[in-house]
C-alpha cells in the first residue's frame, strides 16, 4: 500500500452520524423518538443497502419530513472519492477522503469464483511492519463503523455497473483489524 496522505490533523467533531453505523433496531429507536412507525426502518434500510441511494431526497415512500429528519440527524456519503482507478484485470482501486481530510485506501479484487473487497479499518497503522509504507506515519485512528460499512457499498456500486456483486470482503487494508478491535 502507498503511504497515507493527510489533508488535515484536526477530526471535524461537527460531524454528523453515518448512517451507514446505525443498526437495525437502533433506526427503529430513532423512528420511535420522531413518532414514526418502526416499519419505515425496513424501507429506510432497503433504500440504503438494496437500492444504495446517494442522498436522502431519493428515499420516495418516505414523506418528506421524515426525509428532513434524516437528513438533519444522519449523514449519508461519508467517504468522497478521490480516484478510482481500474487495471488491466479489473481490479479497481479507490483513494477516499474522509470528513476530517485524512484518506484511505479500498481495492476490489476480481476473481473467477467472485469479487473481494479488501477494506481499510485504521487511517495509518502502528503495527510497524518493516516493508510497509502504511505504518510510517504511525496510527491517526480507527475507522467507525459506518466507514467501513460505506466502502463495501462504494465497491458494490462499482460492482453494479458491471452488473457484478461483492461477494466478500476480506479485512487486509491499512491497519491491523485486531488493534482496531482492542482499541
Ligand atoms: S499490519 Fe498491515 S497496514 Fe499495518 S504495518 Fe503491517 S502490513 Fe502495514
Amino acid at each position: 500500500m502507498e503511504q497515507l496522505k493527510t489533508t488535515s490533523e484536526k477530526p471535524n467533531t461537527d460531524q454528523k452520524r453515518s448512517i451507514y453505523s446505525i443498526q437495525f433496531t437502533e433506526m427503529q429507536d430513532w423512528l420511535q423518538e420522531q413518532n414514526e412507525p418502526k416499519f419505515r426502518a425496513t424501507q429506510i434500510f432497503e433504500w440504503l443497502y438494496q437500492k444504495r441511494v446517494s442522498s436522502f431526497e431519493e428515499m420516495t415512500n418516505l414523506s418528506k419530513e421524515l426525509r428532513e429528519k434524516l437528513e438533519t440527524s444522519f449523514v449519508l456519503t461519508t467517504l468522497k472519492i478521490v480516484t478510482r482507478q481500474v487495471s488491466s484485470d479489473g481490479t479497481v482501486k479507490f483513494l477516499f477522503e474522509l470528513h476530517d481530510g485524512y484518506s484511505i485506501e479500498t481495492v476490489v479484487m476480481r476473481h473467477e469464483y467472485g469479487n473481494s473487497v479488501c477494506v481499510t479499518t485504521q487511517v495509518g497503522c502502528r503495527l510497524g511492519c518493516t516493508f510497509c509504507a502504511s505504518t510510517l506515519g504511525g496510527l491517526k485512528r480507527n475507522l467507525e463503523s459506518g466507514e467501513i460499512v460505506a466502502q463495501v457499498l462504494e465497491s458494490q456500486r462499482a460492482m453494479d455497473e458491471v452488473e457484478e456483486r461483492v461477494s466478500s470482503v476480506v479485512v487486509m487494508g491499512i491497519g491491523e483489524l485486531l488493534i482496531t478491535m482492542m482499541n
